[in-house]
């Protein structure tokens, strides 16, 4: 069987849109599975102890909730999937298999274009006044919601005061 050495399928650089960004170095056929988020796998109670103080004002976040039990920490052992940024009408979506995440291609992407998926940062009673002002997203799609929490509005306080500040995660 001969052997196909193809170049890699994207690239990290700066993105307009946050920070660094992965861009598709190939064309990436709809249904391609791109990446595989990797990560140190801690409980959310550990995730919360490491993030919970650099939340205030930082909008960008290493962590990934795979189930109830499991967050995926990628700034610890994470590779290029963590740099992939949120966008509201993307062109990936990630999908969990046996408590793995994978990030896969909704639609074929074109040589060029910045991979993104939604990130769909939950929202917490006890989240501050000024959250979405840090996920505010300036994705600069035509359907683009302002937003990166789910859902967009915030919805009506409940009545009852939270315990703790959680650390903020994509799911
Ligand atoms: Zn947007």
């Amino acid at each position: 069987m001969a052997v196909v050495r193809k170049s890699p399928l994207y690239s990290v650089r700066r993105s307009k849109v946050h920070g660094l960004g992965v861009f598709a170095k190939r064309k990436i056929r709809k249904g391609t599975r791109v990446i595989e988020y990797l990560g140190e796998r801690v409980s959310h109670k550990v995730a919360d102890d490491r993030y919970e103080l650099k939340d205030a004002g930082d909008g960008h976040t290493f962590l990934f909730i795979v189930d109830r039990g499991v967050v995926i920490d990628a700034g610890e052992g994470g590779n290029e999937a963590r740099f992939i940024n949120h966008g509201c009408d993307p062109n990936c979506e990630s999908v969990i298999e046996d408590r793995r995440v994978f990030i896969e291609a909704i639609r074929t992407v074109q040589p060029g274009e910045e991979l993104k998926y939604d990130y769909q940062i939950g929202r917490d009673d006890d989240d501050p006044e000024n959250v979405d002002e840090v996920f505010a997203c300036r994705c600069g799609a035509g359907t683009c919601r302002g937003t990166m929490l789910w859902p967009a509005k915030r919805p009506k306080k409940r009545a009852r005061v939270a315990k703790t500040t959680k650390a903020r995660a994509k799911r």
